[in-house]
C-alpha cells in the first residue's frame, strides 16, 4: 500500500486515468493537476490548479507519457488551463521526491538534474516497452487493414528493426500468414529471425530486398527508408512507420513517387488507452511501492 504517500499527477490523456485508479486503490494521497473538466471523481484524490499545490508535501510527481514540452508545458485533455512545471517547483518538493515520465527532453532532463530530483523515464524500461509493443502491433494491423486492398495473409511484409516492437510486429504478421522478411544488423538478430521461421536480411542490403514488398513496417528511428530504398518499392507498397517522430522514412520522396507512407505514432494510446494506461500504472505502482518500503527501511 502507498498510504501517506503524497503524489501529484499532472495532466495527460485517458492512460493517466488508469494510473490514478491504481494509485487510489493503493491508498496514496493524490493531487490531480489539469483535471478540472473531468466529471469523474476519485476517492482520496483532490483536483487543484498548479498554483494551489503545496510542493513541499510531495513524495512523487507523475507526468504524462509525453513528459513536458520544451518550455515545461504539460498537455492535458481534461483542462484548458495552462500547466507549466518549473525548476523552482521541483526544488520545493521533499528531497527524495521522484519524477516519473514516459519520455523526456532537454527541458525535463535539465530541471530534474538542477533540482537534484530523480527522473524515471518509464518508456525506456524493457518491461514497459515490451508490454507496450502488444497494443502497438494491434494498431499496426488496424492501419494495414485500413490502407490496403489485400489481406495480410500471403502479403510480402518487410519489417525493419528487430527490437522490442520489431520482434512483436514480425511475429504477429507471420502468425497472420504474411511472408515476413526482417531487416536487422546484428548477427544474433539474423539467427533469431531465421530460427523463428522468417527471412532475415542485413540492412546494408535493404534496397535490394524490397522490390516485391506489399507492406513495409519500419521501427528504426533513423532515416532508413530513404529515397534510394523507396525508388525500389513497387508502387502499391504501403509504408507504416512506427519509429518515434520524425520517423525513419523520407515522406517527401514517398509522396513524390506516389507511395503511401504513414507515420503512426502513439498507437497504444489510440487503439487501447485502457490497456496502455494499465501497463504504465502497473509498472509505476510497483516502482513506487519498492521506493516507499526502501525509504521506510
Ligand atoms: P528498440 O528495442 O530500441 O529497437 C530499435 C531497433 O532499431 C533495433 O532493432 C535497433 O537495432 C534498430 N536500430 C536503431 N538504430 C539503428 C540504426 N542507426 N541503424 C540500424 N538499425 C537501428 O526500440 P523499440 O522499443 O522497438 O521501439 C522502436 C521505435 O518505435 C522507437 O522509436 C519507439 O519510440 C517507437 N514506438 C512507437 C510506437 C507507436 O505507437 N508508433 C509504440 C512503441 C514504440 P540494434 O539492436 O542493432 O541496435
Amino acid at each position: 500500500m502507498l498510504t501517506d504517500l503524497h503524489i501529484a499527477v499532472f495532466g495527460g490523456d485517458a492512460r493517466q486515468l488508469e494510473v490514478i485508479r491504481k494509485l487510489t486503490e493503493l491508498d496514496a494521497a493524490l493531487t490531480l493537476i489539469g483535471y478540472d473538466q473531468l466529471d469523474h471523481g476519485f476517492t482520496g484524490a483532490s483536483k487543484m490548479d498548479i498554483d494551489e499545490v503545496d510542493f513541499s508535501k510531495l513524495d512523487s510527481i507523475i507526468l504524462p507519457v509525453s513528459g513536458t514540452g520544451l518550455q515545461g508545458e504539460i498537455d492535458t485533455i481534461f483542462s484548458n488551463r495552462k500547466i507549466v512545471l518549473t525548476e523552482d517547483m521541483l526544488k520545493k518538493t521533499k528531497s527524495h521526491c521522484q519524477v516519473f515520465s514516459g519520455i523526456s527532453n532537454s527541458y525535463l532532463d535539465t530541471i530534474t538534474a538542477n533540482s537534484n530530483r530523480k527522473l524515471t523515464k518509464l518508456f525506456e524500461r524493457d518491461d514497459v516497452a515490451i508490454y507496450n509493443s502488444i497494443p502497438t502491433v494491434e494498431g499496426t494491423i488496424m492501419m494495414v487493414i485500413q490502407h490496403t486492398d489485400i489481406t495480410i495473409h500471403q502479403s510480402n511484409t518487410v519489417v525493419l528493426g528487430f527490437g522490442r516492437v520489431g520482434m512483436s510486429v514480425a511475429r504477429t504478421f507471420q502468425a497472420l500468414g504474411a511472408h515476413v522478411k526482417v531487416g536487422a544488423r546484428k548477427s544474433e538478430h539474423m539467427a533469431r529471425i531465421s530460427e523463428m521461421g522468417m527471412i532475415p536480411f542485413h540492412l546494408d542490403d535493404l534496397k535490394n530486398e524490397v522490390y516485391e514488398t506489399d507492406v513495409c513496417i519500419n521501427t528504426i528511428p533513423t532515416q532508413i527508408v530513404n529515397a534510394d530504398v523507396i525508388s525500389k518499392f513497387p508502387s502499391h507498397t504501403l509504408i507504416v512507420d512506427l519509429a518515434s517522430k520524425p520517423g525513419g522514412t523520407d515522406f517527401r520522396y514517398a509522396e513524390k513517387r506516389g507511395i503511401k507512407a504513414l507515420l503512426a505514432p502513439g498507437l497504444p494510446g489510440i487503439v487501447a488507452p485502457k490497456t496502455a494506461g494499465k501497463i504504465v500504472a502497473n509498472v509505476l505502482s510497483q516502482l513506487l511501492i519498492n521506493e516507499f518500503y526502501k525509504r521506510k527501511g
